[in-house]
């Protein structure tokens, strides 16, 4: 199976993610295919519509940012590196603090386009990981923005969706511009 990125204006962006039944090999095998066109593209986190999937699963990895972040793997403090990639099959937010923060966010299918995007500080999400067993993270910072912005993608969701129209006026030359590339590459795949 090759996957590659796809663009803003792409339908299977819009569409929600069906749930994961098999926790297989073949599971185990897109989920380093999405690790790699992440780090290709310097990313944080994707997801399977962003390579094509409707599928319930995206792969967060936070690492590389240099502000500190809670990180609680079933009630016990997890070291990131030994979550991360953290792999989230049919996750689901199960409490959002009332705090919320605003943070500048972009994103793989969005090339040059960013935006302030008011989101709560912290998060439990239920997930289930790669063989299947039941999870649940606590996280706040970027790691509890990141899978919201990824969750989000999972249901149809843009970061872009969250902008005030003020704020979408002012990406509007661009998000035209994308919007031409991706019919041309569309066009040019055929
Ligand atoms: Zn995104």
């Amino acid at each position: 199976m090759n996957l590659r990125l796809c663009l803003y204006n792409e339908p299977i962006l819009r569409q929600k993610g069906e749930p994961i039944k098999t926790f297989d090999r073949d599971l185990r095998d897109l989920a380093q295919k999405m690790v790699l066109i992440m780090e290709e593209e310097n990313g944080i986190g994707i997801a399977a519509q962003q390579v094509g999937l409707d599928k319930q699963f995206c792969v967060v990895d936070v690492r590389g940012a240099e502000e500190s972040y809670l990180c609680e793997l079933d009630g016990k403090p997890q070291l990131p590196d030994l979550l991360m990639p953290l792999f989230l099959a049919n996750p689901e937010i199960t409490k959002n603090s009332a705090q919320q923060n605003v943070f500048e966010e972009g994103c793989l299918s969005l090339p040059e386009i960013r935006g302030e995007i008011e989101r709560p500080q912290e998060i439990l999400v239920r997930y289930q990981d790669l063989e299947g067993q039941w999870r649940q993270l606590r996280a706040d910072g970027i790691l509890a923005r990141c899978i919201q912005h990824e969750i989000d993608h999972l249901n149809g969701i843009l970061f872009i969706d969250h902008l005030s129209p003020a704020e979408l006026k002012k990406q509007e030359k661009k998000l035209k511009r994308l919007r031409r590339e991706t019919r041309d590459f569309l066009k040019k795949a055929k």
